[in-house]
């Protein structure tokens, strides 16, 4: 089955409403691991709804039309599938009678320029609609199948779920398995994965996690590929076998209790270590030492002078005179950008200290070419990445 979506109205085209019918639609066949092959918006015109529906013919055999079903001149869904498929409009006179009820329960006259929400093509199969006026249906033209489903979120939301979902959920269980990687480029991961028959491979970046997803409906297959995926990753990149779960969604378990010093991340790192609910267990708090002044009053820093306020030193510094009673003490030092960066020390430039009870770890980072809130993004992340292997 190849699904294509048409949300039509003018307002999808001008901006003024975001086509969230579209994402809806798209995700929820995607979970059903059936493809959207395309998504195309059109205007309330019928010469380029006619258009539409020629081009998605070529490239589906399962067509959702959203929108476009009201009862105003506008709406031509029901007018451009009727002379696309070749058959009439014809008043469905049961269908009449339940528009009127709904004006009715709803305490509202009926007015007869809704009487054309009763048109449906004939030989059409009604898609009931108890949250407005404007049912949908469906109807097949060879080896395709057009459904039509009102453009109102609301209405259409329902829509599918009780009567299209039941109607295109295969009789196979789509398994689905997947890691996430941190601090590889999203063409390296793809470029290192292999094509695997049975199975479909997606690749999502979302800076800077990149989700490896592998999905079909053969179980060992998809165990297979996810085998083969996973080794031609280096292993310690993969930091989450969970696709669901963000690098600091890790943290909710620690067994340790973490104490930050952050200069050039303003507090994000603390941020994501408390983004989720449950994080006082084991985040005892946190400095954000942006000035020299107060990496020494309140970190008790001495290596300003003769190291800088960016480097191994410094790091080293800032982690033990954060950590007190914690079990990890850990700090962020660098150059965030777009200034600030000398020949020695450019851009991208960033230093983390680890302090534990078995002494003090430094590590150096350059990343260039990144926006300052990129710097600041992987520098907190790859803080989160080296606490992953301290207390996890
Ligand atoms: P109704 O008879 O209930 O108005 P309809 O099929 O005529 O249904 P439209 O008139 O096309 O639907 O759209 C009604 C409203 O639904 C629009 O004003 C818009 O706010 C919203 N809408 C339409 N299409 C989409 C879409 N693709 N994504 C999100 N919202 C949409
Ligand atoms: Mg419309």
């Amino acid at each position: 089955l190849r699904v294509a979506i048409l949300p039509i109205g003018n307002e999808l085209l001008d901006g003024r409403v975001v086509d969230t019918n579209s994402k809806f639609l798209g995700s929820e066949l995607a979970s059903l691991g059936i493809e959207t092959t395309c998504i195309l918006s059109v205007p309330d015109d019928l010469k380029s709804m006619l258009d539409s529906l020629r081009f998605a013919e070529k490239r589906a055999n399962f067509i959702i039309v959203t929108g476009g079903l009201g009862p105003t001149s506008d709406d031509i869904t029901r007018e451009a599938v009727s002379e696309f498929i070749g058959r009439p409009l014809v008043m469905n006179n049961s269908l009449l009678e339940e528009i009127k009820d709904f004006f009715k329960r709803r305490q509202r006259a009926f007015n007869p320029i809704n009487e054309k929400q009763a048109l449906v093509p004939e030989t059409a199969t009604i898609i009931p609609n108890s949250w407005g006026t404007a049912p949908g249906f469906i109807v097949k033209k060879e080896g395709l199948t057009i459904a039509a489903l009102p453009g109102v979120p609301a209405e259409l939301k329902p829509m599918w779920e009780q009567t299209l979902k039941p109607f295109l959920s295969p009789t196979k269980k789509l398994f689905v398995k997947g890691f996430k990687t941190f601090n590889l480029p999203e063409s390296v991961v793809a470029a290192s994965i292999p094509e695997l028959d049975g199975v479909t491979i997606g690749y999502r970046a979302q800076f800077p996690e990149i989700t490896v997803k592998i999905s079909g409906f053969d179980k060992d297959k998809v165990e297979r590929a996810f085998d083969i995926a996973k080794s031609s990753v280096p292993r310690d990149s993969i930091f989450t076998e969970d696709i669901h779960k963000s690098l600091p969604d890790l943290f909710a378990h620690s067994k340790f209790t973490i104490a930050v010093a952050e200069s050039c991340t303003g507090g994000l790192l603390g941020k994501l270590l408390t983004d989720l609910p449950g994080s006082s267990r084991y985040f005892l708090g946190g400095v954000i030492a942006y000035s020299n002044e107060l990496k020494e009053s309140l970190l008790g820093v001495t290596t300003l002078k003769e190291f800088g306020a960016v480097s191994r030193e410094t790091a080293a510094s800032m982690a033990k005179g954060v950590r007190g009673k914690a079990d990890v003490g850990i700090s962020i030092t660098g150059i965030a950008g777009p200034d600030g960066g000398t020949p020695d020390k450019p851009v991208g430039t960033f230093y983390i200290g680890i302090d534990t009870n078995k002494g003090t770890e430094t590590y150096h980072f350059f990343y260039p070419g990144l926006d300052r809130d990129r710097v600041r993004k992987i520098a907190a992340y790859e803080a989160l990445n080296l606490l992953r292997k301290i207390v996890l």
